[in-house]
């Protein structure tokens, strides 16, 4: 389908094309064979719409998740050439991971692309035809300091030993890998135990209408959703991630601004978050390898709005514990969004394939890690000291629900004496 666009858009041809249709004479999608036996016989994905590449697209959606918007204001606002090709000169992984089963299995990664961070390597001919293809996943390296990691030094639980932590100041160095969402329908649907063609509907209608080819393109396998991604940190030397003989402490973290890095108090978010790091880096100087995995699912992947909403209708409400579940669900539909059911991909792509000691509570966590046929050996609670007082209300709700405790396992009557802080006094904050 076509029609007239506006003469001030010099940038693109005259005709916009809203859709295409598997028959098109334009439609021509280079090969992309999910799970084939090589990076070759795969083939690279391409979703960009540039000039040279708008016909041989064999995804749908954009590079960079949410951020493709700000592409396109860079490019209408004449920061940016529509037809720019980045320059991908020593941008080449610090590590080379080992490719695993899982890189070759269509079922076991189905939501990021794992040769995503060696396109340069693999695909340099479609790069250097003009196509524009671009890495989705990006491995470097750092030295980062955390204030409750340098405490942890300081304390003595943590040593110095001039090759992971560095020095009293907490520096530490860490292997980072960035990946952003590049999903396999099918495989997607399939983890959801959901038709494809249901789920490619549901992205349709719920994106605003903006993936049009996910209704006329049941040919097209791929997209890129405007979402957020995932951090991986590695302490230790990278190779051992994937050792099964070697000792793995692993947290998966799931975003929260407000805790994270402002410290707000009403969630356990950032002290298991550290937590998880000091005893990663713990592992790491054992001998062991210790990973943190970073998700950009803030707020339960409800965003913050809703979560302020939540906020507010619990402390207006009377902040107890039984209610608190109920307060999210009254205000968003459900009390959570996350679905952890594609977050083992990053895992099966790490070449993990059992967790010695997983930092977090999380049934949903652990049942999505196990039903992949990773094995837990040991559950780690976040420390009751640790535990900011008015987040009382969160953690023992949570652990009411099913979340792993070594404590004592808590009661519906118990849930209604567990009660947050109020807002008294706050009017009194004048200056
Ligand atoms: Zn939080």
């Amino acid at each position: 389908m076509t029609t007239t666009q506006h003469p001030s858009t010099e940038h693109y041809s005259n005709r916009i094309v809203l859709t295409t249709y598997p028959c098109q004479s334009v439609a021509n999608p280079i090969p992309l064979t999910w799970g084939a036996a090589s990076p070759t016989e795969r083939g690279p994905v391409i979703v960009s719409r540039s000039k040279n590449t708008l016909s041989k697209r064999n995804a749908i959606g954009a590079h960079g998740g949410s951020y493709a918007i700000y592409t396109a204001l860079a490019i209408a606002s004449g920061d940016l050439e529509p037809d720019f090709r980045p320059n991908f000169l020593n941008t080449q992984p610090t590590f080379n991971f080992t490719p695993q089963p899982a890189w070759f299995d269509k079922t076991k990664i189905v939501s990021l692309d794992p040769f995503g961070h060696d396109i340069v390597k693999h695909y340099k001919h479609y790069l250097e035809s003009g196509i524009d293809a671009r890495p989705t996943i990006a491995i470097t390296r750092a030295t980062m300091r955390v204030s409750e990691v340098t405490e942890a030094i300081k304390t003595g639980r943590l040593p110095i030993d001039g090759s992971i932590v560095l020095n009293p100041h907490g520096d530490v160095r860490v292997t980072k890998v960035a990946a952003e969402p590049v999903w396999y329908l099918p495989g997607v649907a399939s983890r959801f135990g959901v038709e494809e063609g249901v789920l490619r509907r549901a992205l349709f209608e719920h994106s605003g209408g903006s993936y049009p080819e996910l209704i006329t393109r049941p040919d097209i396998k791929v997209f890129l959703p405007p979402i957020g991604g995932l951090t991986v940190y590695i302490f230790g030397p990278p190779e051992r991630v994937s050792d099964p003989n070697i000792r793995l402490a692993l947290r998966v973290h799931d975003e929260c601004n407000g805790s994270d890095v402002f410290q707000s108090d009403i969630c356990t978010c950032r002290p298991y978050l550290t937590f998880g790091i000091e005893e990663a880096v713990k592992e790491a100087q054992n001998g062991g390898s210790g990973v943190v995995i970073y998700f950009r699912k803030e707020g339960r992947a409800l965003g913050e709005v809703v979560k302020y909403l939540v906020y507010n209708s619990r402390k207006r409400g009377g902040d107890t514990a039984d209610k608190y579940f109920q307060r999210t669900e009254n205000i968003a539909g459900t009390k959570d969004m996350r679905f952890q059911a594609l977050m083992p991909d990053i895992l099966h792509w790490l070449g993990i394939t059992k967790i010695d000691r997983m930092l977090s509570m999380s049934n949903m966590k652990h049942d999505a890690i196990v039903e992949q046929g990773i094995p837990i050996y040991e559950r780690v609670p976040i420390p009751d000291e640790m535990i900011p007082e008015d987040s009382r209300v969160e953690i023992d709700a949570k652990i009411h629900s099913g979340y792993f405790t070594t404590g004592k396992q808590i009661t519906e009557d118990d849930l209604k004496q567990v009660k947050g802080r109020g807002w008294e006094s706050w009017e009194d904050v004048t200056h």
